[in-house]
């Protein structure tokens, strides 16, 4: 395991029964209060792919991840949103969760026609999030060059539903 990797899984914690019993949630925020692990994750996702226009975040986590990389990029940055978030008109897609399903939104006029955009969440569970994101990002006129979480949970297999789409995760548990 790389030195970034161990730095980060040193700084995940696992949270037994959140939100319902029988989960173990990852909780990111002991790595984004150690100074030193936050700035690694930052400069390691800015540096993925040179030359992006955008980088996409997923609310709410994938947001703090995101705008700090754009910025260091040199990157606009682009939030996808639960539905009802965003002010302008937006293109919405729906996906299915565990019980139920969600609408993301993005404004329509987010990207430049073939924006060449890098997408970034917390953790990659189910893929159902990344997946929705995916399509709406392309809909939306971009090109998809990746997509980065700090952590893939491998045993859920998100990985499967992101077939032709770059999946960097800093971590693979
Ligand atoms: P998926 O759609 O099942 O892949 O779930 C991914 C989405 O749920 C991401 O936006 C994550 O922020 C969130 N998520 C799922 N599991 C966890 C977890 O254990 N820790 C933090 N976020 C999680």
């Amino acid at each position: 395991m790389s030195e970034l990797s161990q730095l980060i899984l040193d700084r995940i914690r696992d949270v037994n029964d959140y939100p319902k019993p029988g989960v173990v949630f990852k909780d990111i925020t002991p790595l984004l209060a150690d100074a030193q692990g936050f700035a690694a994750v930052i400069d390691e996702l800015a540096g993925l792919y040179p030359g992006i226009d955008k980088i996409v975040g997923i609310e709410a986590r994938g947001f703090i991840l995101a705008a700090p990389a754009a910025y260091r990029a040199g990157a606009g940055f682009v939030p996808v949103r639960k539905k009802g978030k965003l002010p302008s008109a937006t293109l919405e897609t729906s996906y299915e969760l565990e019980y139920g399903s969600a609408v993301i939104e993005v404004h329509q006029d987010a990207f430049s026609p073939g924006d060449r955009v890098l997408i970034v969440d917390d953790v990659l569970a189910t893929g159902g999030t990344a997946e929705a994101t995916v399509e709406l990002v392309k809909r939306a006129g971009a090109e998809v060059v990746g997509l980065a979480v700090l952590m893939e949970l491998a045993f859920l297999k998100g990985r499967e539903r992101l077939a032709g789409v770059d999946l960097h995760a800093l971590v693979i548990v």
